[in-house]
């Protein structure tokens, strides 16, 4: 349960003051549901007021103060002409310009023979100084009543800047002070300031020193938000020790079989990787080990061995992929050499219904199926089986933890292996699988070709389709992915279509299409005429991105690569380059490109290394867009930056583990704190696990 002393701040933003449900609405999109999400909107700029020249000084298009005497009124005579108020010091005269003004209320305002302080942009006309609509406009004894440097916040429209500071008032005294939860010692090393003090702070900015990231108030809670991610995982992954695990080491016998069938010797980072699966297996605590490798590196091979360990004790394991097409190609990849071993595999996604699928449910449970493949269908409540001792996760990016933990409750004891083919950087890995072990396929298959970059831009398409045209009659196979213009399926889909229609007419009948809102079957029976052959070219969105496996597919257009992450563009990618003939890939872009787009297309052309691009997109764009937040199952950090705070990360994942070795129930007065920690940043789940919690 939330201890009372959070409550205030996770009342609904609607509590603020100056927000009715239309406005508290706006803020909610902007920030999210409550006052808490509010305080974690920082500032990211200021407007600094203190500049207070004389009138006949104050320069051209800068923010000044003035202190002036209100002379005359002069109302228009036609309303689309502005109001205009003439003010004066000893040293010259400007003119206060309205829009649309009420002229009563600026009576009132601007008291004639009265004197005022008026804030806002100054800006020459004619040879005189003007002001339109000041920002502030007080009385000259009220001068306190605004502040001289206003943070500025990220807006969004309908939501007046004002409206938003004096929101964020409100939710800053509701920021009471919180028990300290953080280690003195490390808070005085660093001199921090509080909690309270550095929220304060944060958002009462002075100057663009205090705009930083690495400012003290924002790394204080940045390290809050990052513990809090830590010593959560820290628990979960606690409480997963705990359950207890078992001792697993087949005879070899069926791993042996698949060796010998197997085309090509295993490559060292494959070894290396079972090396350490097979102990981990071995010892009698539960595997939690993260296989990263890029695209090809020859992760299912791995995850098959791990299996059939497992397979050879008499147990059974299970493979997880994500998507439907996924499970079914792992399925048809690992059949020959699940027959070559004499292992039975089964598969189980979505689309089997009734008494077939009653009859895998069947198989799972009397074990005739030694290796399950299918898409989470697997891990729904009603599925059992005889005895699940190993799951691989396929592509853990799109699962989050929550399924990693409902899947280790399906057997005794399962020990689980997550295969990724994200190159997550190091620091984010850390965020997403705290301290979970990680085996790392760094070296890929002998014999693969170098794939070519090069970018071109989009008024260049019908040369590309021409040259594209020439690649196919040498041969080729061509993957078109269309452009991901926004989170609706609509409008994608309307591109692909378009796009298909457009090459139909140029290339011929050989071109098929591939989109996320297809029948599985319709979808499959096109991947399986471009696998066959029987088509040249297959325009998709971005449902081939992940996993799909045909060789001789050697060209990859993508439109609109500026659009997509450097994740997903490595991914795509990865989809060429894997059979015997050179590689194209052909990046289209809208020009002008932003420096950002352009250095990050740079990095494609230069780099094949997932790992080394997946760094470079960490620092050209922040955690939160290199993860593609909401689908990835990663945490998003409202407060704490990776790209800066990757040494901040290091230090609370140490901390998180000192704390679970001294006070693992968080039962110290500091753990108590920590329990406030946790919910404060919504780790609720983690505090479940504690015994009293
Ligand atoms: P990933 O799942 O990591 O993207 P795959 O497991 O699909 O990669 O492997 C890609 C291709 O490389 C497959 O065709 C596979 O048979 C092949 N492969 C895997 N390991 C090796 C190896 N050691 N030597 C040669 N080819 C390999
Ligand atoms: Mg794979």
């Amino acid at each position: 349960m939330r201890p009372d002393i959070l409550f205030p701040l996770f009342a609904p933003v609607t509590t603020l003051k100056g927000l009715g449900p239309k406005l508290g609405k706006l803020t909610e999109k902007l920030v999210g549901p409550h006052v808490a999400d509010l305080l974690w909107h920082l500032p990211t700029g200021i407007i600094d007021r203190r500049f207070a020249p004389h009138v006949a000084e104050a320069p051209d298009g800068f923010i000044a103060t003035l202190t002036v005497r209100v002379e005359y009124h002069s109302a228009p005579a036609n309303p689309r002409h502005p109001y205009k108020v003439r003010c004066s010091d000893e040293t010259g005269q400007i003119d206060l310009i309205f829009f649309h003004a009420r002229g009563d209320w600026l009576v009132k305002q601007l008291p004639v023979g009265d004197t005022v302080v008026i804030s806002g942009k100054v800006e020459w006309f004619n040879g005189m100084p003007q002001m339109a609509h000041p920002d502030h406009i007080v009385p000259a004894d009220a001068k306190g009543e605004f502040d001289p440097v206003e943070p500025v916040y990220p807006m969004t429209a309908g939501l007046a800047s004002k409206v938003l500071r004096k929101a964020m008032a409100s939710a800053l005294s509701a920021a009471k002070e919180l028990p300290e939860w953080q280690d003195p010692a490390w808070l005085a090393r660093r001199d921090w300031p509080t909690w309270r003090a550095a929220l304060q702070s944060v958002h009462n900015p002075r100057d663009d020193a205090d705009l930083s990231a690495m400012s003290p108030p924002r790394c204080r809670l940045a390290f809050d938000e990052l513990l809090s991610n830590q010593l959560a995982l820290a628990m979960i992954r606690e409480h997963q020790r705990k359950l207890s695990g078992r001792s697993i080491g087949g005879d070899g016998r069926l791993r042996q079989r698949v060796t010998d069938a197997l085309p090509f010797a295993l490559t060292g980072a494959q070894a290396s990787s079972l090396k350490e699966i097979y102990a981990d297996m071995a010892a009698d605590r539960r595997m939690l080990r993260l296989l990263q490798g890029d695209v090809g590196s020859g992760k299912t091979v791995v995850a098959l061995l791990a299996m059939l360990n497992a397979v050879e004790t008499g147990a059974q394991a299970a493979l997880m992929a994500p998507t439907e097409i996924l499970a079914r190609q792992h399925f048809e990849t690992l059949a020959p050499l699940a027959d070559a071993a004499g292992v039975r595999l089964g598969i189980l996604t979505g689309r089997d219904k009734g008494k077939a699928r009653a009859a895998i449910y069947e198989r799972l449970a009397s074990g005739e199926i030694d290796i399950a493949i299918g898409t989470h269908a697997l891990f729904q409540d009603d599925v059992a089986f005889r005895d699940l001792a190993m799951a691989v996760i396929d592509e853990q990016h799109r699962f989050g933890v929550h399924q990693r933990l409902q899947l280790s409750a399906k057997g005794r004891s399962v020990d689980v292996l997550v295969m990724t083919a994200t190159p997550i950087p190091r620091t984010l890995t850390l965020t997403a699988y705290g301290d979970m072990d990680v085996s790392r396929l760094t070296e890929k298959p002998p014999g693969r070709k170098p794939i070519t970059t090069i970018t071109i831009p989009l008024e260049r398409l019908e040369e590309v389709i021409a040259g594209i045209q020439r690649k196919i009659t040498e041969g080729a196979r061509v993957y078109w992915v269309c452009p991901l213009v926004d989170e609706s399926e609509v409008v994608d889909l309307a591109a692909a279509t378009e796009r298909h229609a457009l090459l139909r007419s140029m290339i011929g009948e050989r071109v098929g299409l591939v989109h996320g809102k297809m029948k599985p079957t319709d979808k499959d029976a096109v991947m399986a005429a471009f696998a066959a052959g029987d088509l040249d070219v297959l325009v998709a969105t971005t449902v081939i991105e992940v996993g799909v496996n045909v060789p001789e597919a050697s060209v990859m257009v993508i439109e609109h690569a500026e659009r997509f992450g450097l994740a997903q563009l490595h991914q795509l990618r990865g989809r060429i380059g894997r059979g015997t003939a050179a590689s194209t890939c052909i990046l289209l872009y809208d020009s002008p490109l932003s420096e950002t787009s352009k250095a990050r297309l740079a990095i494609m052309k230069g780099t094949e290394d997932g790992f080394l691009i997946a760094e470079e997109d960490l620092r050209l764009r922040g955690a939160g867009e290199v993860l593609g937040t909401r689908q990835s199952g990663m945490p998003e950090f409202r407060l704490a930056d990776l790209a800066v705070h990757g040494e901040l990360l290091a230090a609370a994942r140490d901390d998180a583990r000192l704390i679970m070795d001294r006070d693992p129930e968080l039962q110290s007065e500091r753990g108590k704190a920590l329990r406030v920690l946790l919910y404060l940043f919504e780790r609720d789940q983690a505090v479940k696990y504690l015994r009293s919690g």
